[in-house]
């Protein structure tokens, strides 16, 4: 199915496309794969597009989309937390991490719900067989749109203890200020106490060693850039989470695998951010291990 413009909302979408995900860009989007595959299985009479929108243009988009006959649609790169404001309700979590993936339309009424924090901690205890709760974590990256959140939902689940680490380490410290000012105030979810730090890029090395889960929520890899040397670090008794994923292994996959580490790429993120969006638009139960294969199939990957 070809990508879709703002052109085309003003006009009429295909007859079937009920449900969109809307980004710049989303030509290599998998998730068109995840969810037509679960319509088809469940004999649901929807297509699921691509919608490319310009970040000058999302207000304009969401106001022609909430007058379509749609579903709803997910929200990517990078949209996530331009979206928040452009819906008009937010879900508490959605809320409180500050990001909108998923959104529900409902009679000109639009949604906001996050599906990624629960997404990332349903990839982990399935990579590593246990849960987030039981690991002190590294977080790199914690600056960007995915760390934020990350951070903050790490938090109210309780993780002991939190190192907050980004490339522009201003960010981490206002993050870390952030959520030492807002976590207890958590409406519906209070936190549990968290030990929030920040380091510098270059200290990484010095945190590793105080730490079991090593999340990587920054870029890095995705344009296979050299891996850090601080990376040397890492050793055996660590788990290492890559959020990038791509149909090979990620090169920081490649490289905590290679010292030891068991390691994951951010792939099963994508399949249960995706799974629970399903999950909101239709109310029942998504077919899961369906919508695993065809994503799997999709990003060229044995399952
Ligand atoms: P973003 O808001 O643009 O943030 C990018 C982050 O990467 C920032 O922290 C940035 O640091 C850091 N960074 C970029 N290049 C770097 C480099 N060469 N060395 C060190 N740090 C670098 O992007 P985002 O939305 O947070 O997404 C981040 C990554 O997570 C992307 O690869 C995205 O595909 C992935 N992601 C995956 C899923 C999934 O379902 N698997 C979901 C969400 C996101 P500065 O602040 O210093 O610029």
């Amino acid at each position: 199915m070809r990508v879709l413009t703002l052109e085309d909302l003003r006009k009429e979408l295909p007859g079937d496309v009920r449900l969109l995900v809307v980004g710049d860009p989303v030509e290599h989007s998998l998730s068109p794969a995840i969810h037509n595959a679960a319509l088809e299985y469940l004999s649901l009479p929807h297509r699921y597009g691509r919608l490319r929108i310009a970040a000058e243009d999302l207000a304009t988009g969401f106001e022609l989309m909430r007058n379509r006959e749609l579903i709803g649609w997910n929200v990517t790169l990078p949209h996530k937390l331009a979206a928040k404001v452009l819906v008009d309700f937010l879900n508490p979590l959605a809320e409180r991490v500050g990001a909108v993936n998923t959104v529900v339309a409902k009679s000109g009424r639009l949604f906001g719900y996050n599906t990624d924090c629960e997404g990332l901690v349903a990839a982990i205890a399935e990579s590593f067989g246990q849960e987030v709760t039981s690991f002190r974590v590294a977080l790199l990256g914690a600056g960007g749109g995915a760390g934020q959140t990350a951070a903050r939902y790490l938090c109210e689940l309780g993780v002991p203890r939190i190192v907050l680490i980004n490339r522009t380490m201003s960010k981490a410290e206002q993050l870390a200020e952030r959520l030492r000012d807002t976590l207890p105030q958590s409406p519906d979810q209070p936190a549990k106490s968290t030990e929030i730090e920040v380091a510098a890029w270059d200290a990484f090395p010095v945190v590793c060693p105080t730490v079991d889960l090593i999340i990587n929520a920054s870029s890095l890899g995705l344009n296979n850039d050299a891996v850090d040397p601080g990376f040397d670090a890492i050793g055996p008794r660590h788990l290492f989470f890559d959020m990038v994923y791509g149909p090979q292994e990620t090169p920081l996959v490649h490289f905590a695998r290679s010292k030891g580490a068991r390691a994951a790429d951010g792939l099963l993120m994508l399949l249960f951010q995706g799974v629970l969006a399903f999950e909101i638009w239709f109310g029942k139960p998504a077919p899961v291990e369906v919508m695993r294969r065809a994503l799997f199939a999709a990003a060229g990957r044995k399952g």
